[in-house]
């Protein structure tokens, strides 16, 4: 029978590295899951997504039952196959993108009802739903089905909404069933109140998960406020199981992250800002659009192994965000998510070799020195 696994492999300080093995792959942890909102990680080919290095994609529930329907993927072969990624795929419950994205929702302890942001067509989502829906999509991380309000809120509403999410949470479990080869996340919520993430922790640990994420986070609180959370919440939830901060995050946010506990991340950044002329390096944000590049020779970052790097220069990238040609949102979203890929294998190995400290100086010693001069 095909099963999961979690192995912690080493530990430097709160950071720890292992893997997550799924019966579609192992999943290096700290591990960063590139964003395939619509069944496809925007501009990139999934052999090409595989070549930055990501061992698995996340895949968004709130989009794929809207289009092109749960029903359907599941009728065309799953997820995996629509898509053509072969590696594990997280889904998430659909729950943060209604409170997001959709039109005149209502929420009832039973689930919510929403009008689509694409067509105005309604729609329900419950835990019994949810679970439904990320089955039919075929996903190998299935996420519980919560609420998470925006922050900042005042502290009942971040605690009837907790304890609103923990009886979701119940609901999911038993809706999951029992499915060898599948993983079933608890989200732990509970705003930046500390005593609400432990009660959040206790009830998600009494019904017992595959793994725990850290929901609620990244909503518009601050790096420092989410740090804070971060020192207490990773250690409320069970060690011998993998963490995931959803929706996190920056270069900066994912080290200061790891560093406390964290084994696994998502984020639209390096997908969106390669869309948009923007590229995340080793030192710091680089802008493409900006006129500095039109006339430089030089690579993005001359030891960046990506195509981007290897065979473009600065000013044909330049010159092709300029023009709005597709290959601008190509190449730079291949060298984003090589680099972050990139960062996630140097933090696997400074924690291996008990190094996590150096490698985080060198880390923000590069930012701070800043991009290269201007020729
Ligand atoms: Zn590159």
């Amino acid at each position: 029978m095909p099963t999961t696994d979690f192995r912690i492999s080493a530990r430097d300080g709160r950071a720890r590295t292992g893997a997550i093995t799924t019966p579609r792959g192992t999943i290096r942890t700290p591990a960063f899951m590139p964003v395939g909102t619509a069944a496809t990680v925007k501009g990139m080919m999934p052999e090409s997504v595989r070549e930055t290095g990501a061992d698995i994609l996340l895949g968004n529930t709130y989009h794929l039952m809207l289009r092109p329907g749960a029903e359907r993927v599941d009728r065309l072969g799953g997820l995996h196959r629509f898509m053509n990624w072969g590696g594990p795929i997280l889904t998430d419950s659909g729950g943060f993108q209604v409170m997001s994205l959709a039109g005149l929702r209502k929420l009832t302890e039973d689930g919510v009802t929403f009008k689509s942001h694409i067509d105005g067509s309604k729609h329900a989502l419950s835990p019994e739903r949810s679970m439904e829906i990320q089955r039919l999509l075929g996903s190998d991380i299935v996420m519980c089905f919560d609420e998470c309000p925006a922050l900042p809120a005042d502290r009942k509403r971040i605690e009837e909404s907790m304890r609103l999410s923990m009886r979701w949470a119940q609901r999911s479990r038993d809706a999951f069933g029992d499915r060898p080869g599948h993983m079933l996340f608890g989200i732990q919520q509970g705003g930046l109140e500390q005593d609400l993430r432990a009660e959040s922790a206790e009830a998600l640990t009494a019904i017992g998960f595959d793994g725990y994420a850290i929901g609620g986070l990244a909503v518009g609180e601050g790096q420092e406020a989410m740090f804070g959370c971060l020192d207490f919440a990773p250690d409320q939830l069970p060690e011998d199981r993998p963490r995931y901060l959803m929706g996190v995050g920056k270069p900066d946010d994912i080290v200061g992250a790891v560093k406390r506990g964290i084994d696994m991340m998502d984020c639209v950044l390096p997908s969106r800002s390669g869309r948009t002329g923007q590229a995340w390096t080793r030192r710091g944000q680089v802008n493409l659009k900006n006129a500095r590049h039109a006339d430089d020779p030089r690579p993005l970052d001359e030891d960046c192994t990506c195509p981007a790097c290897r065979n473009y220069s600065r000013a044909y990238l330049h010159h092709v965000q300029r023009a709005g040609e597709m290959i601008a949102g190509m190449l730079l979203t291949w060298h984003n998510l090589h680099y972050y890929q990139e960062l996630m294998g140097e933090m696997r190995d400074a924690i291996a070799a008990g190094a996590f400290d150096a490698f985080e100086a060198r880390f923000h010693a590069d930012r701070a020195a800043g991009d290269i001069d201007r020729l």
